[in-house]
C-alpha cells in the first residue's frame, strides 16, 4: 500500500497526496474499515450486515472517482463516515412528524387532524396490549366490534343506531351498495361533487352498483324533480353536502328535511352524506355554523355518513348513524368486513368521542378545534418574537418580516371561510431562485418546515406551530451558507 515500498524500477511519484492522483489501491478494504471507531457505532446502530452492506457501497462509489481521476483516495474513516450518512439517510422515513406551516389547518396531503392526547394514549395502550374487541367481557361470550362506539355515536347525534367504517368514502360507498345495489340513487346535479383523491360521485355509484339518476340542473333543483324522478326501482334518495364548493347566484335546493318528507311519502330511504361533518355547533368556538350531525338526524335522514378525520378532529374513519333497520343491512353487508377499522384506531376515535361530552373543555382538548379557534393576536404576538431569530437561521440573503394572512380549515370543509391568521413573510435578495432553494432546505430538515410560496414571498403561517423550541431548534440545521 505504501510508496516507501516501491520497487525502486516503478516510476517516479512526488509522495505527497496532492499532487498524485489517488490509485485503486490507496483504497481501505472492508475489514479496515470495519475497524474504525466509526464503524463501530455503525455496527452497533445498524448491525453488522446493513454497515458492510453500506461499506461496499460507499467503496464502490470511492472506485469510480478514482477511475474518474478524482484524487487524493478517502481515509478508512472517512469511508466509515460515508456509510454512516447513508444509513442515516435512509433510516430517516418520509412520515416523519413535520411543522404544517401551509395555512391549511385539516390539510389532507399532511394527514389532516392531529389527534388529542387522550386518543394517543388510548392508542398506544390498544397497540401494548391485548383488549376485549371482539369480546364481552360481563358474559365472557363473542362481543361486537361496533359496540364500543355505538352507544357514545348514539349519544353525540341522536341517531338509533350507528356503525364505523375505514373512512367516509368508504361509508358513502358501502351505505350505498346496501341501500340501492342493483337499484337507483337520485341525487340532485348540483350535488355530483368530486372531493380529490379520485372520489367522485358517479364513480363510487357505479362501484356501489347503484344506477345514478340525476335530477335538477347544476344550479337549481326542486322537490318536484325528485318526486317525478322516484319509481318502483328507486333504492335511496342521495343528498351530499357540496363540501369543497358552493354554487351562489340564481340557486335552488331542496332542504334535507322536505327530501326527508319526500322520501318517506315514497317509502324509500334518505342518506345525507355530510362530508366533513360535526357534532357541535363550531359557532360557539368563534367559527362559521356548520350543519350538525344531530341536526341532519333530526331532520329525517335515514343515514348519515361524515368523516372522522375532518371537523370532528379524531384519526381517519367513516361514520354511519341513522335507523335500526337500514344499520342493521349495512352491517349484514359482506363489504363492511372488507371496510372496517383496526383496534387501534377504533381506542383513538372512542377516546375523541367522549371529549364532546364535555363541549366546555373541548377547545382545550381537542387540537383540530384549538388550532381553528386560535385567536389572531396570539398568533401575531407568535409571528413578532419568531421573526428575528427565523431570520437570523435563514441568513443574509433573505428578509423576514411579521405579516398578517388568512387560514384554510381544509379537507373541503367551509371552503369559502378563511380565518385571520398572522406568520412570517421570506423574501430573497437572490430572486425566485434562491426562495424555491430555500423552501427545499426547509423540507429537507430533520423536521421539514412547509410553508406556501405566495406572489413571490414564502409564507409560514404559525397557526398551526405549537412548539416553537423544536421549530428554532430544527432551523439551526440550515446551513445559511449554501442559501446565499
Ligand atoms: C371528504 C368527503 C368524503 C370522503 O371522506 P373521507 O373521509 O376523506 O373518505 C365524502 N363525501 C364528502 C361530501 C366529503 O366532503
Amino acid at each position: 500500500m505504501s510508496d516507501q515500498t516501491a520497487s525502486p524500477g516503478a516510476a517516479f511519484e512526488p509522495p505527497t497526496e496532492t499532487a498524485r492522483p489517488a490509485r485503486l489501491r490507496d483504497l481501505a478494504s472492508v475489514s479496515n474499515i470495519l475497524a474504525t471507531d466509526v464503524a463501530a457505532v455503525l455496527v452497533d446502530r445498524f448491525g453488522r450486515r446493513a454497515a458492510t452492506e453500506a461499506i461496499r457501497a460507499v467503496l464502490d462509489e470511492a472506485r469510480q472517482a478514482v477511475r474518474l481521476g478524482a484524487g487524493p483516495a478517502p481515509t478508512p474513516d472517512e469511508l466509515a463516515t460515508g456509510a454512516l450518512a447513508r444509513l442515516e439517510a435512509h433510516a430517516r422515513s418520509d412520515l416523519r412528524p413535520l411543522f404544517n406551516l401551509t395555512g391549511t389547518v385539516l390539510h389532507t396531503n399532511l394527514g389532516r387532524a392531529v389527534l388529542a392526547e387522550a386518543a394517543i394514549e388510548a392508542a398506544v395502550a390498544a397497540m401494548r396490549d391485548p383488549m376485549a374487541l371482539e369480546y364481552d367481557l360481563a358474559s365472557g361470550r363473542r362481543g361486537e366490534r361496533d359496540d364500543h362506539l355505538r352507544a357514545l355515536l348514539c349519544e353525540l347525534t341522536g341517531a338509533e343506531d350507528a356503525t364505523v367504517v375505514n373512512n367516509n368514502a368508504g361509508a358513502v360507498l358501502l351505505a350505498l351498495n346496501t341501500l340501492a345495489g342493483g337499484r337507483e340513487a337520485i341525487v340532485s346535479r348540483g350535488e355530483l361533487i368530486e372531493i380529490g383523491g379520485a372520489f367522485r360521485m358517479p364513480d363510487i355509484m357505479q362501484r356501489a352498483g347503484a344506477r345514478l339518476v340525476e335530477v335538477g340542473t347544476t344550479n337549481r333543483t326542486h322537490a318536484k324533480d325528485y318526486r317525478a324522478a322516484v319509481t318502483p326501482e328507486t333504492g335511496v334518495i342521495l343528498k351530499v353536502h357540496t363540501s369543497n364548493y358552493r354554487i351562489q347566484g340564481f340557486t335552488a335546493e331542496v332542504s334535507a328535511a322536505e327530501l326527508a318528507a319526500i322520501a318517506e311519502e315514497s317509502h324509500v330511504p334518505l342518506m345525507h352524506d355530510l362530508g366533513s361533518g360535526t357534532l357541535v355547533d363550531l359557532a360557539r368556538y368563534g367559527l362559521q355554523r356548520e350543519p350538525t350531525v344531530r341536526e341532519a338526524v333530526a331532520q329525517g335522514a335515514g343515514i348519515v355518513t361524515f368523516s372522522g378525520d375532518k371537523l370532528l378532529g379524531g384519526p381517519q374513519a367513516g361514520f354511519i348513524v341513522g335507523g335500526k333497520a337500514l344499520i342493521a343491512a349495512i352491517n349484514r353487508n359482506p363489504m363492511k368486513r372488507a371496510l372496517r377499522v383496526d383496534k387501534i384506531r377504533l381506542a383513538a376515535i372512542a377516546a375523541t368521542l367522549e371529549l364532546y361530552r364535555d363541549p366546555d373543555r373541548l377547545a382545550e382538548r381537542l387540537p383540530a378545534l384549538r388550532l381553528l379557534a386560535r385567536p389572531q393576536a396570539e398568533i401575531a404576538a407568535q409571528a413578532r418574537r419568531l421573526a428575528p431569530l427565523v431570520a437570523r437561521a435563514v441568513g443574509e440573503a433573505f428578509t423576514v418580516a411579521a405579516c398578517d394572512c388568512r387560514s384554510q380549515i381544509g379537507s373541503g370543509a367551509l371552503p369559502l371561510d378563511t380565518l385571520a391568521s398572522s406568520g412570517l413573510v421570506i423574501l430573497s435578495r437572490g430572486g425566485t431562485r434562491a426562495l424555491e432553494r430555500l423552501a427545499a432546505a426547509l423540507r429537507n430538515l430533520d423536521w421539514p418546515v412547509i410553508g406556501r410560496i405566495e406572489a413571490g414571498g414564502l409564507v409560514l403561517d404559525l397557526r398551526c406551530l405549537s412548539d416553537e423550541a423544536v421549530f428554532l431548534s430544527s432551523l439551526s440545521g440550515l446551513d445559511s451558507h449554501a442559501l446565499a
